[in-house]
């Protein structure tokens, strides 16, 4: 399949390389010179413009940092330009409502399109392992999926447009605050006076278990491998967190609901991401 690729970064630059692993024909364009190198090493064709990137393409995805980019890109390149019938997937981390604009626009246009946020970090999209939430309707998930499952390991079909941003901003709230009261957990237990690692056997086959202690432990030395034992390098950085969580709390609004813990969660991250939003999220342990 001819594919064109926007968004070479940290994520997209692996994403695309397995395309190509997959036998599709990629082409790519990135602002970035550095990426599109990469991506030219990596077996995609390089283009500098992002209407001629998606030439005779039956397939676009892109992988932008945040909604007016993708807008943008989608509105000025995009629609309108690509091939008749070319199917449109946007996997960027972006606000449910831009996400629903752009898939109508698209559709207004008679493209199928879909927004399929990911799961799973900068290794998990060089190994082809993300999971994809998809929105979008029944037709256009159906074409998304083959595309989608060269990159990852699950995708799934979350509900119309934008309903892929909003599981992963609702799934990505839950992390922040399982973190933060994780950490809160392992600081309290120590001022208690129990050894992290005896903690850590209790609680991990008790009820206060959760993915945030058990996979990804912000305790160095305890549990799996994390970033925690490297520095709190790598990772799902701080910044990234913040992201997701301001965009989590714009769609409360829009939605009518105010989640307290969420919104605790993103004061707490907004506060620690002024000096660290370089750090993995889970580093917020050195402040409790
Ligand atoms: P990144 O900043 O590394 O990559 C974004 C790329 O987009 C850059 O190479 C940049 O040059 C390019 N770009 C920006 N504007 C452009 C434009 N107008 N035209 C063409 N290219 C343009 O970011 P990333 O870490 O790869 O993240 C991409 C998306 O994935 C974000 O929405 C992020 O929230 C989401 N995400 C990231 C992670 C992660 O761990 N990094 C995990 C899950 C989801």
């Amino acid at each position: 399949m001819k594919i064109a690729f926007i968004g070479l970064g940290n994520m997209g630059g692996g994403m695309a390389a397995n395309l190509v692993k997959a036998g599709h024909e990629v082409s790519a364009f990135d602002l970035s010179e550095e990426a599109l190198a990469r991506a030219k090493d990596n077996g995609c064709t390089p283009f500098t413009d992002a209407t001629e990137v998606c030439a005779g393409a039956e397939a676009v995805v892109t992988m932008l940092p945040n909604g007016a980019i993708v807008k943008a890109i989608y509105t000025d390149s995009i629609i309108g330009q690509a091939n008749d019938g070319a199917i449109l997937l946007d996997c960027s981390t972006i606000d449910v409502a831009t996400a629903r604009e752009v898939i109508a626009s698209a559709e207004v246009a008679g493209y199928d399109m879909v927004d399929a946020p990911v799961s799973g970090g900068i290794a998990a999209a060089n190994g082809g392992t993300l999971t994809f939430m998809v929105g979008g309707t029944e037709q256009a998930f159906k074409r998304a999926e083959p595309v989608l499952s060269a990159m990852g390991k699950a995708v799934i079909h979350a509900g119309g447009a934008g309903a892929g941003q909003a599981a992963k901003i609702c799934n990505n709230m839950l992390l922040g605050i399982h973190m933060i009261g994780t950490c809160e957990a392992f600081a309290m237990a120590q001022k208690l006076g129990l050894d992290p690692q005896t903690f850590y056997d209790i609680s991990s086959v008790s009820s206060g278990q959760c993915w945030s202690m058990t996979s990804y432990c912000p305790v160095p030395g305890v549990g799996p491998a994390s970033p925690a034992d490297n520095g709190y390098q790598g990772g799902f950085a701080t910044a990234l967190m913040l992201k997701d969580l301001r965009l989590a709390m714009e769609a409360a609004k829009t939605a009518g609901v105010d989640p307290q813990m969420g919104q605790r969660a993103r004061q707490i991250y907004e506060e620690f991401a002024k000096d660290n939003g370089g750090l993995d999220f889970s580093a917020i342990i050195n402040t409790l």
